[in-house]
C-alpha cells in the first residue's frame, strides 16, 4: 500500500520526468539560446524567479534550471520535505507551460484554456483583494461528480465573490453547462493538465512581488506572505491522481488548504488536507478551513448578486430592456432629505414597469435614492452615488455603465424572466446604502420614474444639483482645504504603502479622491483613512510638508520618512500594485511617458506597462518611476516640481482621449497653450514608439518640453 508520502514522492517524480523531458524536447528542437518569454510580463518564468532566484530568459536557461528544481524536491520522509518538493513540483508544471510559449505567443488560443496570466491581470486584482471584494481565490481540479453540481458550485463561489479556478474535467463540464467564463467574471478555465496550475502559481507569486515587495529568491518571505495575505484553497474531486496529491502538497506549503474526497492513501492534515466526502459541502467546508470572512448582504431580488458579476457584459441580443441615457432622460441621483421626509425603505415605481415594453427597448428612467441621517453631509452624495455603479453591475444579468445622466443600464432576458424588474433596482439600491454607510444612513428610500415625459423636467432639476457639485469640487484645491488625508487601505498586501490623498491628487488606484477619503474617514473614524494636517509646508515647489512626513512616517511604520505630494525625482510617493497608471522619465526629450493597464503595446522607454510597473511598487520609493491615477494627469499639480504637465510627451491614444478635455484646460491656465492633447505623441502619432521618432514629432509641433529645463538627475 502506498503512502501519502509514497504518492507526493512519485507524483513529484512524474511531474519532474514531464518537465525535463518537454524542455529537453524543446533544447532539441529550437536550440539553447532560443528567446524564452511569457507574454506581458516583468517577471519571466515567476515561479522560477521567485523561488530560485533566476531570471529566465531562453531556453539553455530554462535547462539550466532543471537541476535547481531537481534538488528542491526533497526525498526524506518527513512531513516538511513533502509539502518542499510540492512546491518543487508546481516549479516544474510551470517549466512545462512554458514550453508551449516558446515557439507562440498565444498557445491557447482558439481553446476554452486561459492559459498565462499577464502582470496587468495580477495587477487588476488588487483594489478588489484590498476592499474584500474578492475574499479569496478556489482552484477546482478534475470534474465534479456531476455537470450540475460543478455548475452548482462554480456559481457557488462566485455569488460569493470567490474567484475561481478550473483545471481539467470540470471545464468541460461547465463549457457543456455554457457557464459564462473568463477573467472580467472571475471564473477562469486555466488548463486541461494539471501542470496548468503552474499559471495560478504564477500569478500568486507574482501578487507577493508587485504587491508585498518579497524579493526573488526569499523563500520564507514567499511562503509567509501567501500564507498571511493570500486565501486561496484547493478543491480536487477524486480520483486525485498521484502527481495532483503533489501538487496539493505544494499548496499546502504556501497555506492553501486541499478539501478532497479522495481517501486513497490520504492522510487528513487538520486545517491542511482536508477529506470531506459531502462535495456539495465543499464550499462552506473550504471557506472555513481558510478562515475567510464573508461581507453579506441579504437582498430581496430574485436573482444572484456578487462582485464577480461586475465585469459582466449583457450584448444586445440578450438585452430585456436598456435604459439608455445616451438617447433618453435618464439619471441616478443620491439626495440628502430631512428625517420627516423620508420613509424607510420604500420602494416606488413611478410609470409603467418592466412588462409593459416590449423586449429591446430603450426607454428613459431615473432612480432617485433620498437619504436621512444625524452624521449625513451632502459631501458624501456623490461618495454613494459614484458607488451605485458597483452596487448595480453585481447583479447578476444587469450591466451598468457610466454616471449622473449618463448612465446605461441593460437588464437582460433571463433577469426578466427570473422576476427582476425595475423596483428591484431599488431593492439594490436601498440595502447597499443602507449596509454600507449605515453610520450615516439612519432611513433610505428610492423613488424610480419611468417615461419620457417626467424625466425630461427632473434632468433638468438633477443637472442643476450636479452643476452646483461639480462648482464646489473645482474651488477645491490643495490650498483652499484645511487637511489632507491618507490611505492604508493596500496595506492588507503593501504592508508599508501609504497614499496622501488630496483634491488635486487622487489614489494612485483611482478610486479614492479627496472627497471620497474624507468620506471613509467620518463613516469609519478608525478605518484606512486619517486627516493629515497641513500646517507645516517646508517647500512650496515640491509639495513637502513635516505634518506629511510624519503621517507617512507613522502609517508606513517607518518605512519611509520623507515624501512629497508633487515630485517625481526628490521623495515621490510610493507606489503599492494598484495604480492605474504609471510614468517614466524619456530621457532624450526630458519629457516623460505614461502608460496605463488597458495598453498593452510598447511605450518609447521600451518597455510595456507591465515592464514600467515593475520598477516600482510594494510601497518603495523610485524616483523616475511613479504609479498614479488616470486623473492626476490633468491635474494642475501632475509634477509640479518638474514644471508639471508641460513634461508630458508621450501616452496612449484612448488614455489621451479620455482626458483630453480636462488636458487641454490644464495645459492652457498653466502656459496660456491651445490643444496642448495634440502636441502629445501617442502609438499612433509615433508608430515605431523610438525616441528618435518621438523627438521628431515633438520638435515638428513645438511641444514645449523642448524649452525646458533638464531632468536634474
Ligand atoms: Fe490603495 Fe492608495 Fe487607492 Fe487607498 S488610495 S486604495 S492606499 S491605492
Ligand atoms: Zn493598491
Amino acid at each position: 500500500m502506498k503512502t501519502l508520502f509514497e504518492r507526493v514522492f512519485r507524483g513529484s517524480d512524474e511531474m519532474f520526468a514531464k518537465a525535463e523531458a518537454e524542455v529537453n524536447k524543446i533544447a532539441a528542437e529550437v536550440g539553447r539560446d532560443a528567446p524564452l518569454t511569457m507574454p506581458s510580463t516583468a517577471y519571466f518564468l515567476a515561479c522560477i524567479y521567485a523561488y530560485i532566484g533566476k531570471k529566465v530568459t531562453n531556453v539553455g536557461e530554462l535547462q539550466d534550471a532543471l537541476a535547481d528544481v531537481k534538488a528542491m524536491m526533497l526525498r526524506e520522509p518527513r512531513t516538511n520535505s513533502i509539502f518542499q518538493s510540492g512546491v518543487g513540483t508546481a516549479i516544474a508544471a510551470e517549466m512545462i507551460e512554458a514550453c508551449k510559449y516558446v515557439k507562440t505567443d498565444a498557445p491557447y488560443e482558439g481553446t476554452n484554456y486561459h492559459g498565462h496570466f499577464t502582470d496587468a491581470e495580477v495587477r487588476e486584482l488588487g483594489v478588489p483583494l484590498v476592499t474584500g471584494d474578492i475574499p479569496g481565490f478556489v482552484v477546482m481540479i478534475g470534474p465534479a461528480p456531476s455537470t450540475e453540481e460543478a455548475v452548482e458550485t462554480i456559481k457557488g463561489y462566485q455569488s460569493r465573490g470567490i474567484f475561481v479556478f478550473l483545471i481539467g474535467g470540470i471545464i468541460e463540464q461547465a463549457v457543456e453547462a455554457g457557464v459564462s467564463m473568463g477573467f472580467p467574471v472571475r471564473v477562469v478555465p486555466v488548463g486541461e493538465d494539471i501542470w496548468s496550475v503552474g499559471h495560478v502559481i504564477s500569478l500568486v507569486v507574482r501578487a507577493a512581488m508587485i504587491f508585498g515587495a518579497i524579493q526573488p529568491g526569499d523563500v520564507e518571505g514567499f511562503h509567509k506572505y501567501t500564507f498571511e495575505r493570500i486565501n486561496a484553497f484547493v478543491n480536487a474531486y477524486k480520483p486525485v491522481n498521484d502527481i495532483t496529491v503533489a501538487c496539493g502538497a505544494g499548496a499546502i506549503k504556501l497555506g492553501f488548504p486541499v478539501i478532497t474526497n479522495d481517501h486513497d492513501d490520504m492522510w487528513a492534515v487538520p486545517k491542511s488536507l482536508i477529506i470531506y466526502d459531502d462535495t456539495k459541502d465543499w464550499i462552506d467546508t473550504s471557506i472555513e478551513a481558510r478562515g475567510i470572512k464573508l461581507k453579506i448582504t441579504k437582498i430581496d431580488i430574485p436573482v444572484s448578486f456578487s462582485s464577480a458579476f461586475e465585469g459582466e457584459i449583457i450584448r444586445k441580443g440578450d438585452m430585456q430592456i436598456e435604459i439608455d441615457g445616451s438617447r433618453k432622460d435618464c439619471f441616478e441621483l443620491v439626495l440628502t432629505k430631512d428625517a420627516s421626509e423620508v420613509e424607510d425603505h420604500k420602494i416606488e415605481v413611478v410609470g409603467p414597469e418592466m412588462d409593459e415594453f416590449e423586449p429591446g427597448s430603450k426607454i428613459s428612467l431615473s432612480y432617485t435614492v433620498e437619504v436621512a441621517g444625524k452624521n449625513m453631509q451632502p459631501d458624501f452624495e456623490p461618495v454613494f452615488e459614484r458607488k451605485i455603479h458597483s452596487f448595480l453591475n453585481c447583479v447578476e444579468g444587469l450591466m451598468h455603465t457610466g454616471q449622473r445622466d449618463m448612465i446605461r443600464v441593460r437588464v437582460s432576458k433571463a433577469d426578466f424572466e427570473a422576476g427582476f424588474r425595475f423596483r428591484h433596482i431599488g431593492e439594490v439600491l436601498y440595502a447597499k446604502i443602507k449596509s454600507e454607510f449605515d453610520t450615516v444612513v439612519d432611513k433610505c428610500q428610492v423613488r424610480i420614474v419611468v417615461g419620457d415625459e417626467a424625466n425630461a423636467e427632473l434632468r433638468r432639476q438633477a443637472n442643476e444639483v450636479f452643476d452646483k457639485r461639480d462648482e464646489r469640487l473645482k474651488s477645491m484645491t490643495d490650498e483652499s482645504v484645511p487637511v489632507f488625508y491618507s490611505c492604508i487601505m493596500c496595506q492588507a498586501f503593501s504592508p508599508s504603502h501609504v497614499c496622501i490623498v488630496t483634491p488635486e491628487r487622487l489614489g494612485l488606484c483611482g478610486a479614492v479622491s479627496w472627497l471620497d477619503a474624507k468620506a471613509t474617514n467620518e463613516l469609519d473614524p478608525q478605518g484606512p483613512c486619517q486627516v493629515v494636517t497641513k500646517e507645516r509646508c517646508t517647500d512650496e515647489r515640491t509639495g513637502r510638508y513635516e505634518d506629511v512626513d510624519e503621517a507617512v512616517a507613522q502609517y508606513s511604520h517607518g518605512a519611509l520618512e520623507h515624501v512629497t505630494l508633487y515630485s517625481l525625482l526628490e521623495d515621490p510617493m510610493t507606489s503599492c500594485g494598484c495604480f492605474e497608471c504609471i510614468c517614466g522619465i524619456e530621457p532624450c526629450s526630458m519629457g516623460v511617458v505614461i502608460t496605463c493597464r488597458e495598453f498593452a503595446g510598447m511605450t518609447p522607454l521600451g518597455m510595456t506597462f507591465s515592464e514600467m510597473a515593475s520598477m516600482t511598487g510594494g510601497g518603495v520609493q523610485t524616483p523616475g518611476f511613479m504609479g498614479h491615477g488616470k486623473h492626476y494627469i490633468a491635474s494642475h499639480k501632475f509634477l509640479k516640481a518638474e514644471g508639471g504637465v508641460a513634461r508630458l510627451v508621450w501616452l496612449p491614444k484612448d488614455l489621451k482621449d479620455q482626458i483630453r478635455d480636462k488636458l487641454n484646460e490644464t495645459a492652457k491656465d498653466l502656459y496660456g497653450i491651445e490643444n496642448f492633447a495634440d502636441m502629445v505623441a501617442d502609438e499612433t502619432s509615433c508608430p515605431n514608439g523610438d525616441p528618435e521618432e518621438l523627438l521628431a514629432y515633438l520638435t515638428e509641433v513645438g511641444h514645449p518640453v523642448l524649452g525646458m529645463e533638464p531632468f536634474d538627475m
